[in-house]
């Protein structure tokens, strides 16, 4: 869209929370949950050749596309009956519209863009053509264009093609799934913002994670936004605006001079040097990492190694899983990565809020359906592949495995059953394996009940901190509509902290609490005062918590989680870390980085 027409739109505005701050205006990206293919991007051709070939480039896969889906109508025709393919009709009736291939081609010409991003703005307009319209069934065929959509991407994405990446994007998704962030090339994306979220939850964790403003919890934007809209998002206050006006964008532009840049990549390689408390104690900040984008922070920050490696970002968007010599070698880099102090690889947290895991897609409750260690249990080849490829890279390097969301010390004598049967296959292959030890996610409430026989059952804990407050307080940490009740310092969360600390501390195994809660300092702060010892973190994250860590005393921190652990309310908890925190050390705890005051729910 050209920027008059786009000046003509009015202003709209939405508020939603800031979760990774900056401020940035760019042109909108949408991002569908249902999975699009990752050369969404928008290049500039330079000459008629290129067009000529973009056009052609874009007709040889609607032919492709048209070729397909004739295959599977044959194929559903044999194996359903002639009734129930018509739906393969209503798909190729509009790949063979005259219309909708004639606007993408005057697209392409007309904006000299490329022919992915053509196909992704004529299907966005068409589907808000759909969306006013009045009756049901017409309404609903819009996942029709989703899905012919979706096929032309694929077919584009199939040739060899050089994408400039647009330079401005601002990534507009319902919820930034795991598997669609892994195939943005984040080095071109502006901003993120999106409908749901929280603090927690992945779009937050990944866009803190390479360093992009974000602002989550907009609602309906994602409805209104069109791919190619101007849009302003100002990741301090949480405003975001559509269309903009050039004032509008005057301001963001002032805002974002006065509040400075971020240099997310000002670091450059520090030695992880020893942290102490005033009082001696040591404290290990290890970096949690999601994307490759965030592998130059894991050194720039002098992270200890690799506390949490998130593997299933390692699955695309297509739903495709990495072969385990995929798998090896991103391990192996992994590994390399992480250097003595090691990567702990986390076995694939699937399904929840996090990927269609394909078989759970229609669960009605999928953080409580068939996640994580579940999943993992249920696809055993899936279970066995990762292992040995784990396994094999260790040959090589310093790797653990992290089994997640356990809920029962059983599923961990199941996985560690299979996981030792590869390993003797592997043998027996004569294939090298290295010592990998395997740790217990700590999540779920249950497992912080059956701590002291878990502890017995591994060589480590992870204590994920998002998740447990999750299942703790019975609260969705990615809807922003409940975002209140998700209260890190509720005293049954520190209880439950507290308790698997000491059962591994009893069983004298390692604990690393890798949430969110670790990332900011006053909550690092009292995580220390409950006995941590080792955090993981969004590896930006850990100058800051450093330099707040190196300047208590954990025998002080410690009396004031006591206090906290002593309150009957999460209000009261959070009134003790304020007070207590704020007036003792008011140059390291600013009121930014303390609880908000009391609110009324
Ligand atoms: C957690 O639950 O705290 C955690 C570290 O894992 P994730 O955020 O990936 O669920
Ligand atoms: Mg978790």
């Amino acid at each position: 869209m050209n920027k008059k027409a786009n000046n003509e739109r009015s202003e709209r505005r939405w508020r939603g929370v800031a979760v990774s701050e900056g401020i940035a205006v760019g042109r909108v990206l949408r991002i569908h949950s249902g999975g699009l293919p990752a050369s969404v991007f928008r290049a500039t051709l330079d000459d008629e050749g290129q067009i000529t070939r973009e056009v052609r480039r874009f007709r040889a896969a609607a032919r492709l596309s048209r070729r397909q889906l004739r295959a599977l109508k044959r194929r559903a025709e044999k194996a359903l009956g002639v009734e129930h393919a018509y739906i393969f009709d209503a798909h190729i009736l509009m790949l063979e519209d005259s219309k909708l291939l004639e606007d993408v081609e005057t697209l392409i010409r007309r904006e000299r863009a490329n022919a992915e991003w053509a196909v992704k703005v004529v299907a966005d307009r068409l589907l808000a053509v759909y969306a006013e319209i009045k009756d049901d069934y017409l309404r609903e065929r819009s996942s029709d264009i989703e899905d012919v959509t979706r096929r032309l991407l694929f077919a584009l994405s199939g040739e060899p093609y050089t994408r400039l990446v647009m330079r401005d994007a601002v990534i507009v998704a319902e919820e930034l799934l795991p598997s669609a962030a892994a195939e943005l090339d984040f080095e071109h994306v502006r901003a993120i913002a999106s409908d749901a979220g929280g603090w927690t939850s992945h779009t937050a964790i990944i866009a803190r994670g390479v360093g992009i403003p974000a602002v989550v919890g907009a609602r309906d934007l994602f409805r209104h936004a069109r791919t190619g809209d101007e849009i302003a998002v100002d990741a301090v206050s949480g405003e975001i605006v559509l269309h903009p006006s050039a004032r509008t964008i005057e301001r963001f532009h002032a805002t974002a001079m006065k509040s400075g840049r971020r240099t997310r990549h000002g670091a450059t390689d520090i030695q992880p040097a020893p942290l102490h408390t005033t009082d001696g104690i040591e404290i290990v900040l290890r970096a949690n990492v999601e994307l490759p984008a965030e592998f130059p922070d894991v050194r720039g920050y002098g992270a200890r190694g690799i506390g949490l490696y998130r593997s299933e970002f390692l699955l695309t968007q297509r739903g495709v899983m990495p072969t385990e010599e995929e798998q090896r070698a991103a391990y192996l880099e992994v590994a390399g990565l992480a250097g003595v102090d090691g990567a702990k690889i986390r076995l694939f947290d699937l399904g929840g809020e996090k990927i269609g895991a394909g078989e759970n897609d229609l669960e009605r409750n999928p953080a409580l359906g068939l996640r994580a260690i579940r999943f993992c249990l249920r696809r055993p080849d899936v279970l066995r592949s990762q292992a040995r490829a784990v396994l094999r890279a260790a040959a090589d390097g310093h790797l653990d495995i992290v089994l997640p969301m356990i809920s029962d010390v059983a599923e961990v004598r199941r996985a560690r059953r299979i996981i030792d049967e590869e390993r003797a296959r592997l043998e027996d292959e004569g294939l090298a394996c290295g010592a990998v030890k395997i740790g217990a996610m700590i999540e779920v409430p249950s497992a912080v009940l059956m701590a002291e026989h878990l502890a017995r059952e591994v060589d480590f804990f992870s204590l994920g901190t998002n998740d447990l407050v999750q299942y703790l307080l019975a609260v969705d940490r990615g809807n922003d509509g409940v975002a209140e009740w998700f209260r890190t310092l509720h005293p049954a969360v520190l209880h439950s902290i507290r308790r698997a600390l000491m059962a591994a501390e009893a069983a004298a195994i390692p604990a690393i609490v890798c949430g969110e809660m670790a990332a900011t300092p006053a909550y690092a702060a009292i995580l220390v005062g409950l006995g941590a010892r080792d955090l993981s973190m969004t590896a930006s994250s850990i100058p800051r918590v450093r330099q707040a860590l190196a300047k208590v005393s954990a025998a002080e921190v410690r009396e004031i989680a006591r206090e906290c652990l002593d309150s009957d309310t999460a209000d009261a908890a959070e009134e003790v870390v304020r007070i207590r925190l704020g007036e003792r050390w008011p140059e390291l705890f600013l009121p930014e980085f303390l609880p908000a005051p009391k609110r009324e729910v």
